[in-house]
């Protein structure tokens, strides 16, 4: 399939990698990263989007992905899809699906999990939104790039369901990590605490998988000194997206919004920029009531 892809940093070069590895015929554009091998490099968004049956945006918010849609949507050639796989707020991916769609092309929103790793593997779950026959048309570009897509519904949908899924992965990280500084102020051993957690009621992706606490559990960014993983600041964009469709769709979470002004204050006033999300745990270690 001839393929443009643009967007080509941490998350894009790999996936886009993947595909030409995979035998399509890529072309990419980033306005400042290198093309990773396999990718033919093209020297505008338009350059890249034209000719392509699919083209995948994988950009660092919702205002670049718009200006880049303006840009591309009247390049692109008749009946082709913009499969948008950034994180951006649930109004521009609507906003970009509906001009896409007004131009006589396919649009979905397919968002990730799974971070670099994942990217570089070909191991990202997906999550989709959009109709059933776009949907059908980019999933086995997806099913290259990662080991599970859902379908979730319509447009937005897919961000719907990433900013939520990340709401809870933010709130179980903090609750994880102030439980393991009051074990500590309690004595109890952070093995005991893992191998008791891990097992019981209490478990969760946070705890079992992504444990924040140095040399217990499976390894992860904590035994790397809280090198990013996944960065604060990362899961602040998200905080500050699940909170801003909260609003907009009047939804009542007081745990996203507490969870949103402790990352704030982390990555703003408290050196947590630039350190994987899990370093609340330190954070909260240095500090009493
Ligand atoms: P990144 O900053 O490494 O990559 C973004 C790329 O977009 C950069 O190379 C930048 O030069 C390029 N870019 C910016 N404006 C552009 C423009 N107008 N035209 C062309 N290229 C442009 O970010 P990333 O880590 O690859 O993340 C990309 C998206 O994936 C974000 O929306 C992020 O929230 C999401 N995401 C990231 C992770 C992760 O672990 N890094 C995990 C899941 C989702």
């Amino acid at each position: 399939m001839k393929i443009g892809f643009i967007g080509l940093g941490n998350m894009g070069a790999p996936m886009a990698a993947n595909l030409a590895n995979a035998g399509h015929d890529v072309t990419g554009f980033d306005t400042a990263a290198p093309m990773p091998q396999g990718v033919t490099a093209a020297d505008s968004a338009e350059a890249a989007a034209k000719g392509a049956e699919v083209v995948i945006t994988m950009l660092p918010n919702g205002q670049i992905l718009r200006s880049v849609a303006d840009s591309i949507i009247p390049a692109m050639q008749d009946g082709a899809v913009l499969c948008d796989c950034s994180t951006v707020d649930v109004d521009s991916a609507k906003a970009v699906a509906q001009q896409a769609r007004a131009a006589g092309l396919g649009a979905v929103d397919a968002p990730v999990s799974g971070g670099i790793g994942g990217a570089q593997n070909g191991t990202l779950t997906f999550m989709v939104g959009g109709d059933e026959a776009d949907f059908a048309k980019v999933q086995p570009l997806l099913a290259i790039m990662g080991q599970k897509t859902v379908h979730c519904g319509e447009s937005g949908a897919g961000q719907s369901a990433k900013i939520c899924n990340n709401m809870i992965l933010g709130v179980t990280m903090i609750a994880t990590c102030e439980a393991f500084a009051l074990a500590d102020k309690l004595g109890l051993d952070r093995q005991k605490m893992f191998d008791v957690v891990s097992t019981s009621s209490g478990s969760s992706w946070s705890m079992n998988t992504y444990c924040p606490a140095p040399g217990v559990g499976p390894t992860s960014p904590a035994d790397n000194d809280y090198k990013p993983g996944f960065a604060a600041e990362l899961m602040l964009k998200d905080l500050n997206l699940s909170q801003q469709a909260a609003e907009s769709a009047d939804a009542d979470t007081p745990m996203g919004q507490l969870a949103h002004t402790l990352y704030r204050r982390f990555v703003e006033e408290e050196d947590g920029k630039g350190r994987d999300f899990s370093a609340m745990l330190p954070r909260f270690t240095s500090k009493g009531r």
